[in-house]
C-alpha cells in the first residue's frame, strides 16, 4: 500500500460509507501517470454479506413505493451529479486516463441520462392483458428482491447507473460491484445517493476485487438476478455458477466488431471521421469499437491512405489537455496486453500502417500508459490478431469482393455484439443489417444510441438485452393471472 495517496473510497452499505470489514484496501492508479492516487476497498464475502442484508430489509419498502417516488429519488440522485458535474468529469478522467472530453461529453451525460431514462421507464412500464371468452388474463411485472450488479472500468459510471438504475426502477433493491480497476465515480455516486436521501440499503455499493467481492456477490444465495458487463472470460465463470442455481442473468461481453465500408458509400470527411472515431475512441475501450475494418476492393487503396492520414493526425496526450484526442489506456497490465498483441499482429505477418508503439508524453505522463493508435494490414480473419479482443487503440484494416464475402469475414469471429455498414444503397444496407451477426447494427453511423432500444450481443458477446423495457423486464418476474369471467 502506498501511503503516498489521500483518497479512501469506501464501500456504501445500509445507507453509510464504510470501509471493509478486513481493513484491507486496493491501490488506485491514475493511468495518465502511472502512480496510485487512492485507495479502495477491498471487501470480501463478509461485506458482501452485510450489504444483501441491509438490501433485504429495504426491500419491501422500496417495491411497494409508488413509481412516481422511486423515479422522484433517480431524479434527486441525477441531479446531484448534475450540481458537482464537473467534479465528476474530473474523477471519471483521472480514474481511467480517458480524456475530459470524453468524460464530459459521454460518461457523465451518459450516467445522468440513464438515472432520468429509468426514473421515467418506471412510471411507463406496463404489462400485458389477455382477453378470452371466459376469462381475462393479466401480466403482473413484480420485483424479483435483491440484485447484482457488476460493471467493467471502461466506462465506469456509465455503465454502471445503466443497471443499477432501471434495477431500481423496477423495485428491487441492490448490490453493486463496480470495477476494481475505475472505483472513484462509484463512491460519488454512493455520495450522492446520501445527499439524496436514498433509502438505506435501497443501493449498496461494494468495492473490491473480482475474485473477491464480485465472486461472493455471484455466489450469495439471496441474489435473485445478476446483471453482469465485463469479459467474455468472467461472463462464463458466472454463467457456470448460477447456472445449477436458475438465476436470472444478463450478460454484455466481448466483441470483435467489423466496420464493412463499401464501394458505394458516402466518402465525406465527416464519415471517415466518425470511422476513425469508431475504431479509437476512449483508446478502443468501447465494447462497441469496431476493431475489423472491412473495405470493398476497389476502393481499399483510397480508404486505406485517407484512414491512415487521418489516424497520424490523431495527438496522444495528458487527459486534462483539449487539445488530445487520445488519453491513456487503463492500466499497466492492460497496457502491456495491448503492446502484446501489436507484437503478435508483427508476428502473424502484418504491416504496421500506423501507430504500433507506445507513446511518452514527458512531463506529469512520463511514466503514464500512453498507447499510439495503430492500424495494421495484411492478417487474414482467421489469424489471433483478428479473433481475439485487443479492447485497445489497435484496429486492422483488409479488403473484400463483394457482399457475401464482407458478410463472411464479418460473421467469421466467436463474438456478435455490434457492426457498423457504410453504403449508399438503402436496400444494401436492409439485405446486410439483416445477415450479420450482431446484436446491433448502425447504418451510415456509430454509437448514435436510442436507450429504448434493445441493447445486448449474439454468440459469445451476450445473453439477453439491457436498454429500455428490455431491462425492466429482465429486472422482473412476469407472473399471469387468470380471472374467469
Ligand atoms: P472483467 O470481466 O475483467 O471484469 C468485469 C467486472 O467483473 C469487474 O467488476 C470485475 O471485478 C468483475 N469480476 C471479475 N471476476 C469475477 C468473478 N469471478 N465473479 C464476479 N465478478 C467478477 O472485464 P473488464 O476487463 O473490467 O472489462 C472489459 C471487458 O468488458 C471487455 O471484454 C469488454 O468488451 C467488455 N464490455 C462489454 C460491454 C457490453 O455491453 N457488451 C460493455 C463494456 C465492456
Amino acid at each position: 500500500m502506498d501511503t503516498a495517496a489521500t483518497i479512501t473510497l469506501a464501500n456504501y452499505i445500509d445507507g453509510a460509507l464504510r470501509p471493509a470489514l478486513g481493513g484491507r484496501v486496493l491501490d488506485v492508479y491514475e493511468p495518465a501517470t502511472g502512480a496510485i492516487y487512492a485507495h479502495c476497498a477491498d471487501s470480501d464475502s463478509s461485506d458482501v454479506a452485510v450489504a444483501v442484508e441491509a438490501a433485504r430489509r429495504a426491500f419491501p419498502a422500496w417495491s411497494m413505493f409508488p413509481a412516481e417516488t422511486r423515479a422522484g429519488f433517480l431524479h434527486r440522485i441525477a441531479n446531484v451529479i448534475e450540481s458537482r458535474f464537473e467534479e465528476f468529469v474530473e474523477a471519471e478522467s483521472r480514474d481511467s486516463g480517458k480524456t475530459l472530453a470524453a468524460a464530459r461529453a459521454l460518461d457523465i451525460p451518459r450516467a445522468i441520462s440513464n438515472l432520468r431514462f429509468f426514473a421515467a421507464a418506471a412510471t411507463q412500464f406496463a404489462s400485458e392483458a389477455h382477453a378470452g371468452a371466459d376469462a381475462i388474463n393479466y401480466t403482473l411485472r413484480q420485483p424479483l428482491g435483491v440484485v447484482g450488479c457488476i460493471s467493467p472500468w471502461n466506462l465506469p459510471l456509465y455503465l454502471f447507473t445503466w443497471k443499477i438504475a432501471p434495477a431500481l426502477a423496477a423495485g428491487n433493491t441492490v448490490v453493486a460491484k463496480p470495477s476494481e480497476v475505475t472505483p472513484f465515480t462509484a463512491s460519488m455516486l454512493a455520495e450522492a445517493c446520501v445527499e439524496a436521501g436514498l433509502p438505506p440499503g435501497v443501493l449498496n455499493i461494494v468495492h473490491g476485487q473480482g475474485a473477491g467481492a464480485g465472486q461472493a456477490l455471484v455466489d450469495h444465495p439471496a441474489i435473485k438476478a445478476v446483471s453482469f458487463t465485463g469479459s467474455t472470460r468472467t461472463g462464463a465463470a458466472i454463467a457456470a455458477a448460477l447456472a445449477p442455481k436458475f438465476r436470472k442473468l444478463s450478460l454484455e461481453m466481448g466483441g470483435k466488431n467489423a466496420t464493412l465500408v463499401f464501394a458505394d458509400w458516402d466518402a465525406s470527411a465527416g464519415n471517415l471521421d466518425m470511422i476513425v472515431r469508431s475504431a479509437f475512441s476512449n483508446q478502443g475501450q468501447i465494447c462497441l469499437c469496431g476493431s475489423r475494418i472491412l473495405v470493398e476492393q476497389s476502393i481499399y487503396d483510397a480508404f486505406r491512405h485517407a484512414f491512415v492520414d487521418r489516424v497520424k493526425a490523431l495527438r496522444v496526450g495528458d487527459p486534462r489537455d483539449a487539445a488530445s484526442d487520445l488519453g491513456a489506456v487503463v492500466s499497466r497490465a492492460h497496457f502491456d496486453k495491448v503492446m502484446g498483441h501489436i507484437a503478435l499482429a508483427r508476428d502473424e505477418g502484418g504491416r504496421i500502417l500506423a501507430g504500433g508503439e507506445a507513446v511518452r508524453p514527458g512531463g506529469r505522463n512520463r511514466d503514464g500508459w500512453f498507447i499510439a493508435p495503430t492500424v495494421i494490414e495484411g492478417l487474414p480473419m482467421n489469424c489471433r490478431t483478428n479473433q481475439e479482443e485487443i479492447f485497445g487503440p489497435v484496429v486492422t484494416l483488409q479488403p473484400f469482393a463483394g457482399e457475401d464475402e464482407a458478410l463472411a469475414l464479418a460473421n467469421a469471429t466467436q463474438y456478435g455484439l455490434a457492426a457498423s455498414v457504410w453504403t449508399g444503397s438503402l436496400a444494401r444496407a436492409h439485405r446486410v443489417g439483416a445477415r450479420l451477426e450482431a446484436g446491433i447494427v448502425w447504418i451510415n453511423c456509430w454509437l448514435r444510441r436510442d436507450l429504448r432500444t434493445p441493447f445486448g450481443g449474439v454468440k459469445d458477446s451476450g445473453v439477453g438485452r439491457e436498454g429500455g423495457f428490455e431491462a425492466m423486464r429482465f429486472f422482473t418476474e412476469a407472473k399471469n393471472v387468470c380471472v374467469a369471467l
